[in-house]
């Protein structure tokens, strides 16, 4: 943990000099899905680009899934996570497998991982939770397994009550184990699909206020600004944390509209004006859902603020809260977080000078901390571009920082 801090601070400790750039408590990744990275094109690519087809070509991979198989991909994802700044991670574990493979291989990972990054692990019935009468049992069995939330998809379910009564299920599970609630929440363009208000007022009903969060939560892209506005409220009130996938869901939505078309993603910048917690998840690299992805939370950044245009000079300087402080609140660990004596010690050294230069530039961090320790470091490449000022090849990198401010 940091025990101190100031200048010429005790000898003998190992010193890493930033040169003047900044240093950032540990980026923190709020949705993710461990069990399906790296699996693109396996055993065929997503063709219509709709997160239907992505769950069938899921379907049929998720077959032959091993506890190998999945702790091989998942730690490849997990060290470029950790390489480029992430020391927390919110993994979803899909439990309508009856094998629970998924369950047994992340908590592998978890565990072989656990001094590098942290892993908290979600069942989740990528299925629906009562399309099946076995996902009910399931999500339960993977909750006594040890995982760590409880997880909901309700606008799979195939009605509305099945919808509102799977929340309710997942609200029973969380309570009787004690467990947080993170939901797949209205991930779709329908702008009928409501079911984050019933997840705020359950929030607020069961007592479970500030232990919610509800991801994508797209359809909220299409609501009218009078509904809008009296969700925001209810948020708030219920503590829900609103998780925002950008990359994928710049990706996945307005895949049925002909022009203009929607953008799908939450109302990040007006949920934030509204006080309501809002944290971003990276949600998946090179598997049915999404064909790209470098475990960069930076690089998730920057398409939330292009999106949501979160983009004054202001805005951008407090962008990272979305993966920083927001993510821990939502973890709430945010009494142990942060750059301050007595927080775990969880830091990345950037390779910029300011929050603005890390987004613009979204270089590999120079080293990754994680609990005291390093995790990752990077030796930047010296790149040389021939400078006509004084036909001299010189390092671009080195002209930082790159606005005098
Ligand atoms: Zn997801």
């Amino acid at each position: 943990m940091i025990s101190e801090i100031g200048a010429n601070l005790k000898d003998g400790a190992e010193v890493i000099d930033a040169g003047g750039r900044i240093v950032s408590p540990g980026f923190m990744d709020m949705h993710f899905h461990l069990d399906s990275v790296l699996t693109m094109g396996d055993p065929r690519y997503n063709e219509s680009g709709t997160l239907l087809e992505g769950i069938e070509i899921w379907a049929e991979r998720k077959r032959k899934l091993s506890v190998s198989d999945i702790v091989q991909r998942a730690g490849k994802a997990l060290r470029l996570m950790v390489a480029h700044g992430t020391t927390a991670i919110r993994t979803h574990a899909d439990v309508t497998d009856p094998t629970l493979t998924t369950v047994k291989g992340l908590l592998e990972v978890k565990k072989l991982y656990q001094n590098i990054i942290d892993v908290q692990i979600t069942a989740f019935p990528q299925d629906g939770i009562l399309t099946d009468p076995a996902n009910l049992e399931l999500l339960e069995k993977a909750v006594e397994m040890g995982v760590d939330n409880v997880g909901m998809i309700p606008h799979i379910e195939h009605t509305r009550e099945d919808g509102v009564k799977s929340i309710e299920e997942a609200f029973r599970i969380a309570k009787t184990y004690d467990r947080d609630i993170d939901g797949h929440v209205d991930e779709t363009d329908d702008e009928q699909s409501r079911f984050l208000e019933v997840v705020a007022s359950y929030a607020i009903k069961e007592n479970y206020v500030g232990r919610v969060a509800a991801g994508h939560c797209t359809a909220m892209h299409s609501y009218n600004d009078a509904y809008a506005a009296k969700l925001y409220r209810l948020l708030k009130k219920a503590g829900v944390t609103v998780v925002a996938n950008p990359l994928i869901n710049i990706h996945l939505q307005g895949r049925f509209d002909t022009y203009p078309k929607r953008r799908g993603m939450a109302r990040v910048k007006e949920l934030l004006n509204n006080g309501v917690n809002v944290a971003l998840g990276h949600d998946c690299i090179m598997d049915p859902w999404y064909p790209l992805g470098r475990g960069d939370m930076v690089q998730v950044l920057f398409m939330a603020v292009h999106v949501g245009q979160l983009m004054s000079y202001s805005e951008l300087k407090q962008a990272f809260n979305l993966i920083t402080y927001n993510a821990a609140k939502t973890l709430r660990i945010g009494d142990k977080y942060g750059i301050k004596v007595g927080a775990q010690a969880d830091l990345v050294v950037l390779d910029a000078f300011d929050e603005l230069e890390a987004l613009a530039f979204q270089r590999t961090p120079l080293y990754v901390i994680k609990r005291g320790r390093i995790v990752s470091k990077n030796t930047p490449e010296e790149t040389q571009v021939l400078n006509p000022e004084n036909n001299q090849f010189t390092n671009p990198r080195k002209e930082q920082p790159i606005l005098r401010r």
